[in-house]
């Protein structure tokens, strides 16, 4: 079973083809200079040659408030990569797996967003990420996930550990709630999903809703920190607001792992005190 791996220097991507090489597969991991995958003839080339079973697009450009700026290249990484890695998934008859976001719903709904649950993007970034799933076609599996943090890259949990160190306190949004997933979790678990072949769309995210506030708040605690430096905000209050818009509420229900009795990932508190201390070691 050869694995490809796309957007291999990203948070999930680096995380997943190490999971992967742990476990002794055939994975290839290619980075943006090694395949840029709104390049048509370059995904074409490198899946014919390379004849994987499996390709994993974790490849985005994910530049939430960026992409407001340039929708052009928006969609074309996170549209039409999707287009061309399933023509070349088709051609090579490998199975795609494509990741995507909760950014896909408007976050208006009272309950956790479940796999059926209408999409209604607010941002460009998330009609380009809609885009991109309704590209990669029914027999692709989506893995919808939320609030990436790993060891690599940017995210939430490395800001936070950098803002104690330079601020005396610290103010986040109370009104937007979803679930933090660490890469430590979520590369096995798309691992799994790809080598069983699954189709359709899958929500995976790690245990535990919490606000932007409630989640900084237990990181500034994990890192030793006095947690009540963090004070709630709304986003009305933001100044500058920031361009793109976010959903409100945007857990995601992991109805399908949930429904089938898949084991779930665990709740996020226990992947956040490795993540803070692995950075603080
Ligand atoms: P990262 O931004 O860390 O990684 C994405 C990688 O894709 C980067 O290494 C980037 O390279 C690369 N990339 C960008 N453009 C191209 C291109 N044209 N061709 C090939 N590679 C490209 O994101 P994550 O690892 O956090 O995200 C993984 C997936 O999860 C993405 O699909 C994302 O949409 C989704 N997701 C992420 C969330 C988050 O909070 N981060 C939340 C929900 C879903 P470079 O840096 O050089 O541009």
């Amino acid at each position: 079973m050869r694995i490809l791996v796309t957007g291999a220097a990203g948070q999930l991507g680096i995380d997943l083809v190490a999971h992967c090489e742990l476990h002794g597969d055939d994975v290839i991991g290619l980075d943006r200079a090694g395949l840029d995958v709104s390049d048509r003839s370059a995904v074409l080339g490198s899946v014919t040659t390379l004849r994987p079973d499996v390709i994993v697009n974790t490849a985005a450009w994910t530049a939430v408030d960026a992409c407001e700026g340039d929708v052009d290249r928006a969609v074309r990484v996170n549209a039409l990569g999707p287009r061309w890695l399933r023509e070349a998934a088709s051609l090579a008859g490998a199975h795609l797996v494509h990741i995507s976001t909760d950014y896909v719903f408007d976050g208006m709904l009272d309950r956790p967003y479940h796999e059926w649950d209408e999409p209604n993007p607010q941002s460009v970034y998330g009609a380009s990420k809609l885009a991109g799933e309704r590209e990669v076609g029914q027999d692709a599996c989506i893995i919808r996930t939320s609030w990436v943090c790993g060891a690599n890259g940017n995210n939430m949990v490395k800001t936070i550990l950098r803002l104690v160190r330079e601020q005396p306190s610290l103010s986040f949004v109370d009104d937007q709630r979803g679930c933090p997933t660490f890469t430590a979790d979520l590369a096995p678990m798309v691992r799994r999903l790809a080598l069983d072949r699954r189709s359709g769309v899958h929500h995976v995210t790690n245990g535990g809703a919490v606000s932007w506030f409630e989640f900084v708040r237990e990181i500034v605690a994990e890192s030793g920190h006095d947690p009540a430096m963090v004070h709630p905000i709304a986003t009305a209050d933001l100044d500058p607001p920031r361009p793109a818009p976010r959903p409100a509420n945007s857990v995601l229900d992991n109805a399908v792992l949930r429904l089938a009795a898949e084991p779930l990932l665990r709740h996020h508190r226990e992947p956040l005190r490795e993540l803070v201390a692995h950075l603080l070691a």
